[in-house]
């Protein structure tokens, strides 16, 4: 089951921030009350990715982190399901995690 996270999108420059933000970074003070909150979809796709293979304590070996686009922002989380499938432009569905999401890998 995907998750949809939140995101805030400026009104003035249109940039879309994660997580959600009060002040556009862009925009700078003035952009308060100008940002409304975006939900984002569950998919994405990889962009780039990196193999652990001495993860932190506790993680399995190899431990595959990635950044995925997801409705315009980009995303970093572990992936989790088929590792062997893992690629740049791979669709992942976000799915819920420890302390952060997870993208997950799809199968096929
Ligand atoms: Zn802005």
């Amino acid at each position: 089951m995907g998750v949809h996270l939140k995101a805030s999108r400026c009104r003035l420059c249109g940039a879309l921030h994660h997580p959600p933000r009060a002040i556009c970074p862009r925009c700078g003070p003035g952009s308060r009350g100008s940002l409304e909150e975006v939900e984002l979809p569950d998919r994405g796709r990889v962009v780039a990715y990196t193999v652990l293979h001495y993860p932190p304590e506790g993680y399995p070996s190899p431990m595959i982190l990635a950044v995925a686009e997801v409705g315009g922002v980009r995303l970093i989380g572990r992936v989790v399901g088929d590792l062997e499938a893992v690629g740049e432009g791979c669709e992942v569905e976000v799915v819920e995690g420890e302390g952060a999401p997870y993208l997950f890998l799809l199968e096929g």
